[in-house]
């Protein structure tokens, strides 16, 4: 039997019953756009990381953007991001008209590397943007004190992170401002696009609502160039079925990327250092003859996938950097299967295989 990198009805179907009849209820409902079920969302959602509030928004690279211009970013600013990362980073900084400058990321957690981000501050510089790559911990508290220390904004990207902590807070709560993503295959994932930004500034919160819907005062007067960037009735009814699980689900990877941290130990594959209160939205490691162990796992009928085979700063549609870390790791990641639902059925196959690997050095 193959075992696919990931299955995205199967994680859905543990809550078929629960999710039709969500569905339903907005159907019946009579509205469709920032009804009560997005209302519902943003309370628990904001409960759930202890953050006062939290904006619903279409998608995750929009929350980069409103959290930006929320707090105040835009045209004229360079903003420092890493450049591995999906594009809804850089995206959402050159869409709230700021430009993203790349610094480089540590081998292990993936995760920004505080000293390649000083480097990069320059006079511009308006802010940080932090990627919890992989659902791994970044050192939060470190970019913190640097983003204070030179009076900048630090955003978290926490698009991978839903769940994450770092010393039992949660990831989404230490920056000025953070954009998740509700993205299918996320840790917390919906039936098609959706985000939310948490911050705990009333004022900033409120500018992102007014974003959101059009730059629209309590008048319905557009006073300043907003988005089309609500949250649907629909996902936000599926997300309200799902958060209760996020815990346990997360739960279900962590014992997984346990048993592979364990068996998959002196081999000559770069294991993450994620962090403690990581929630591994992938499980990837580093191999030095990278085709050839993926054709080896398919062969064996285990599919794997690359998160992400180039940094942004290589892709035509961003500014180019100098980043020896990024490459090395765009040409080494391999993401093992990690979704519960695939991973759980499998994974003595998984190890198995890869055990049985002809490893040349
Ligand atoms: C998924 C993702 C995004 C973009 O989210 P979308 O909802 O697809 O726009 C941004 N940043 C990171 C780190 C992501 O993983």
């Amino acid at each position: 039997m193959q075992v696919p990198a990931a299955d995205l009805y199967a994680r859905f179907r543990e809550h078929e019953t629960e999710l039709r009849a969500a569905m339903d209820a907005v159907l019946r409902g009579n509205r469709y756009i920032l009804g009560p079920a997005v209302e519902r969302f943003e309370q628990a959602f904001a409960d759930y990381l202890s953050v006062s509030y939290c904006v619903g928004v279409a998608n995750g690279t929009d929350a980069v953007a409103l959290a930006l211009l929320g707090l105040g970013i835009g045209a004229g600013d360079e903003v420092i991001c890493p450049a591995m990362t999906a594009p809804g980073t850089a995206l959402g900084i050159m869409r709230a008209g700021a430009k993203p400058v790349f610094a480089d990321v540590d081998e292990g957690t993936r995760c920004l590397d505080p000293q390649s981000v000083e480097q990069s501050i320059g006079k511009r510089t308006a802010a940080i943007v932090v990627v919890h790559m992989h659902g791994n911990v970044a050192p939060v508290q470190t970019l913190l004190g640097i983003a204070r220390r030179h009076a900048l904004c630090l955003i978290e990207d926490a698009a991978q992170a839903h769940g994450a902590t770092c010393e039992g807070q949660k990831l989404g709560t230490f920056g000025d401002a953070a954009a998740f993503s509700f993205y299918p295959t996320k840790n917390l994932g919906c039936l098609g696009d959706a985000g939310v930004v948490v911050t705990s500034d009333a004022t900033v919160a409120q500018r992102i609502r007014r974003l959101r819907n059009c730059g629209w005062n309590a008048d319905r007067v557009s006073i300043e160039a907003g988005f089309n960037s609500r949250l649907d009735e629909l996902q936000a009814a599926v997300l309200n079925v799902l958060l209760p699980w996020l815990d346990h689900e997360n739960g279900r990877r962590r014992v997984l990327a346990e048993r592979y941290k364990r068996e998959l130990a002196g081999l000559p594959l770069g294991l993450p250092a994620h962090g403690d209160g990581a929630v591994f939205h992938q499980f990837a490691v580093l191999s030095e003859d990278r085709t050839r162990f993926r054709s080896w796992l398919q062969a064996g009928g285990i599919g794997t996938d690359v998160h992400y085979s180039m940094g942004l700063h290589q892709m035509p549609a961003f500014p180019k950097a100098r980043l020896p870390v990024t490459d090395f790791l765009a040409k080494r990641l391999v993401s093992l299967p990690i979704q519960p639902q695939v991973a759980e059925m499998h994974i003595d196959r998984i190890i198995e295989r890869i055990r049985s690997y002809e490893w040349r050095q």
